[in-house]
């Protein structure tokens, strides 16, 4: 590789946005704040096996916090420890990011910040009311990595 084609499949990568590969809402595995931590919740939790859970309170938009799966580490599912006594004690950042936002600013974002997810806002402005902000979607740096490694590989 030449350095025309490193560059451009840099500034390819650049020119993407979040919303070209982050998972959109509707497949994101999430839990209610007001769920309680018995054998079903852990199960499903475990079940699914993402290492970062969004918790919602009331419809799935709305994301009020972080689960970290190994938050569960002494959980124990006989307790019935509300979800909302560990998602508190944990407390961890809930980052926001436009799905406007460029690949390449993501990517330096992630690498600087704590947490490598950030969940994914629009605005919606198509209605008669007022512009407003609607959750979409979750992006990790998993996500960001392998648009990075794809638009590296097609450019060869
Ligand atoms: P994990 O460690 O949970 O596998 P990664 O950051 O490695 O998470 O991301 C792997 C893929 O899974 C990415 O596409 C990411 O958007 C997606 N992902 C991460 N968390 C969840 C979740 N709770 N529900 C659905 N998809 C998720």
């Amino acid at each position: 590789a030449n350095e025309v084609v490193i560059l451009s499949g840099a500034l390819e990568f650049g020119s993407k946005t979040v919303a070209q590969v982050m998972t959109s809402l509707q497949d994101v595995f999430m839990v209610s704040v007001d769920s309680i931590l018995d054998y079903k919740t852990m199960s499903a939790i475990v079940d699914n096996g993402h290492s970062r859970i969004p918790v919602f309170q009331g419809k799935r938009t709305n994301i009020v916090g972080l689960l970290y799966f190994k938050d569960l580490a002494f959980v124990d599912p006989d307790d019935n420890i509300p979800l909302k006594t560990v998602l508190d004690f944990h407390d961890h950042e809930l980052h926001m990011v436009m799905d406007d936002h460029r690949l390449d600013r993501m990517l330096e974002e992630f690498k600087r910040g704590k947490s490598h997810i950030c969940i994914v806002k629009t605005v919606r402005n198509d209605g008669p009311g007022d512009p407003y902000y609607e959750i979409v979607g979750i992006v990790t740096l998993e996500d960001v990595i392998e648009e990075l490694i794809q638009s590296e590989i097609n450019d060869e």
